[in-house]
C-alpha cells in the first residue's frame, strides 16, 4: 500500500486523520476537511458507523473491548446504524458552529438538546474508586460520550482557549495562544510555500 500522507493513518483498515486538536472533542469537530464550507466535506473521514468507532479507540474515549461489541451490535441493526451515524454528522455541524459562536438559535437548541439528553443518560455506578457515572454499552454510546465531553468544553476554563485554523477551520486548544495553524505539517506548511511563493512573485 501506497505511504499516507503523514497527518493521516491507517487504524484497522479505515484512515483516520492525526489527532491535532489537543481536546477529543475538538479531534471529533476535525474529523471531515475543510470547515470553510458547510457543504459535503471534500474528504470525509468518519465514512461509516464502524469508522466512527475505530476513530473512537484510535482517540482512547472507547475501549477496543467495548468497540468490538458495538461493531457487533451495528451489524444487527443497520437502520439504527444509518440514523446514529447521521446524528453524529448532524451533531458535528451544530458543535462547530456553536464553537466557532457561529449558532443560529436553531442550531444551538439542536446541540443543546443532545447534550442534555447524553447527561440524562447517564447512570451512578459503583466503580473501584466510589461512584462514578457511566453511559449505557449501546449504539447510542459514542456521540453521547462525545455530547457530555462537548458539554465539559462548552460550559468550562478551555472554552475560551479555542482556536480556528485559518486556513481549514479545524479546531484546537491553544492555551498558551501561540498556535497559528491546526498542524505545522499541512496548514502551517502550506501557508509557508504560499508566502514564499508571492516573494519570489
Ligand atoms: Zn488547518
Amino acid at each position: 500500500m501506497n505511504a499516507l500522507p503523514s497527518h493521516l493513518e491507517l487504524v484497522q483498515g479505515v484512515v483516520l486523520p492525526k489527532p491535532v486538536g489537543a481536546h477529543p472533542v475538538l479531534d471529533f469537530v476535525n474529523t471531515r476537511s475543510e470547515w470553510t464550507s458547510r457543504g459535503p466535506a471534500r474528504t470525509e473521514w468518519l465514512t461509516s458507523y464502524e469508522a466512527f468507532l475505530i476513530w473512537n479507540s484510535y482517540v482512547g474515549l472507547l475501549s477496543p473491548a467495548s468497540v468490538f461489541r458495538l461493531i457487533e451490535q451495528a451489524g444487527s441493526s443497520p437502520t439504527e446504524v444509518a440514523r446514529r451515524l447521521q446524528a453524529t454528522l448532524d451533531f458535528r455541524v451544530d458543535l462547530y458552529d456553536v464553537l466557532t459562536d457561529q449558532a443560529t438559535d436553531t442550531t444551538f437548541e439542536a446541540a443543546a438538546r443532545l447534550i442534555e439528553k447524553a447527561y440524562g443518560g447517564r447512570r451512578l455506578v459503583h466503580a473501584d474508586e466510589g461512584l462514578t457515572w457511566e453511559l449505557r454499552e449501546d449504539l447510542a454510546l459514542p456521540l453521547h460520550n462525545l455530547a457530555l465531553l462537548a458539554g465539559e468544553l462548552l460550559t468550562g476554563p478551555s472554552r475560551e482557549h479555542v482556536r480556528t485554523c485559518p486556513s481549514c477551520g479545524w479546531l484546537f486548544l491553544d492555551p498558551r495562544g501561540r498556535r497559528r495553524w491546526c498542524s505545522m505539517a499541512t496548514c502551517g506548511n502550506r501557508a509557508k510555500v504560499r508566502a514564499h511563493a508571492a516573494r519570489v512573485r
